[in-house]
């Protein structure tokens, strides 16, 4: 198999958390594909694509959609055909979709109720066409999802090693919540016990938002106890605003002071919002003398459609 070095960089970002240590990692700087998570998900679907000889990508996704304009990149750099179904949208204008059709890749558009449907005939009728297609869930979710941020921990636990050191909590964007998932999958089968995994749910309210990280983590451990999940599972959804892609004068604000004073493009569809919470968190929980990480899981292309004022304001 081969070898990615993905370069990711831990930084202290001294004054962000009152009264703590903040710490970033910068999955935004994987040094291709504009990084985040979705490249080291994309890497694992791919690396099956090559195995099984795959010949057809289908995924899904929004126009904002990081992991749509990865897939479509792979897919076009491995010239194998992708076809990407999105929802109809009120506002597709993005620099993901402009850099998904740069990549030459199909879309298919229709109404949210009839996305289950669309993805089965779709696939039905490549197959009829001959092809071997390869259906990547929305958002790169699924067991190779978790499996890239169970090696992530795997990662970050060699870094502490390095720097003797240990982070007391890791705060990051839910979407999904497969890199959460997969994170916590990394604390149960070190029992790190003292360590928290807070994700900033970005869209989904609870108990959905929990319950989806529970299922896609009992789908990677199978046999681990269920209490101890939930022991681990904290997914928070007061950060949310309006919904997914709507957010307000702080989440813009924030963005601007923390590009000014860091010279780190956040986005206020995951990383803006996570940052916001992750600081909130800790003020409201009263959380002193801590060394905590936030992970920047990417976007970047998002952070530029912020400065076109592309997205909905509450
Ligand atoms: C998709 C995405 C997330 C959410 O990841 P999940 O694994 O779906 O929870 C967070 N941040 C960015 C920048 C993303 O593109």
């Amino acid at each position: 198999m081969k070898k990615y070095n993905f370069q990711t960089v831990i930084n202290v970002l001294d004054g962000v958390i009152p009264r703590n240590t903040c710490n970033i990692m910068r999955d935004d700087l994987i040094p291709f594909y504009f990084g985040g998570n979705k490249v080291r998900k994309a890497i694992l679907f791919f690396e099956e694509v090559d195995a099984k000889k795959y010949d057809y990508i289908v995924t899904y996704g929004s126009s904002t959609s990081n992991h749509c304009r990865v897939i479509a990149n792979l897919a076009a750099k491995k010239t194998i055909p992708c076809l990407i179904i999105s929802p109809k949208e009120v506002s597709p204008e993005s620099y993901n979709r402009q850099l998904v059709e740069m990549f030459g890749v199909k879309t298919v558009t229709c109404e949210i109720s009839d996305v289950k449907s669309t993805i089965d005939n779709t696939i039905q009728k490549l197959r009829n066409d001959g092809y071997k297609p390869y259906f990547i869930p929305g958002g790169g979710h699924g067991i190779l999802g978790t499996k890239a941020y169970f090696l992530v921990y795997e990662e970050i636990k060699r870094y502490e090693a390095r720097h003797h050191t240990f982070f007391d909590y890791i705060f990051l964007a839910s979407g999904t919540g497969t890199t959460q998932a997969g994170l916590i999958c990394g604390k149960l089968v070190n029992k790190d016990e003292n360590r928290k995994i807070v994700g900033i749910s970005i869209a989904r309210r609870n108990p959905r938002a929990t319950e989806v990280i529970k299922k896609s983590i009992l789908e990677y451990l199978k046999e681990v106890d269920s209490d101890l999940i939930e022991e681990s599972l904290l997914c928070v959804d007061e950060y949310i605003c309006g919904g997914y892609g709507v957010y307000d004068k702080k989440i813009s604000d924030l963005i601007v002071d923390f590009y000014c004073k860091y010279g780190i493009p956040l986005d206020p569809i995951y990383t803006g919002k996570a940052l916001w919470g992750m600081i909130d968190y800790c003020i409201v929980n009263q959380i002193n003398s801590k060394n905590i990480l936030f992970i920047h899981t990417g976007g970047t292309p998002l952070f530029f459609d912020f400065l076109q004022g592309r997205y909905e304001r509450d």
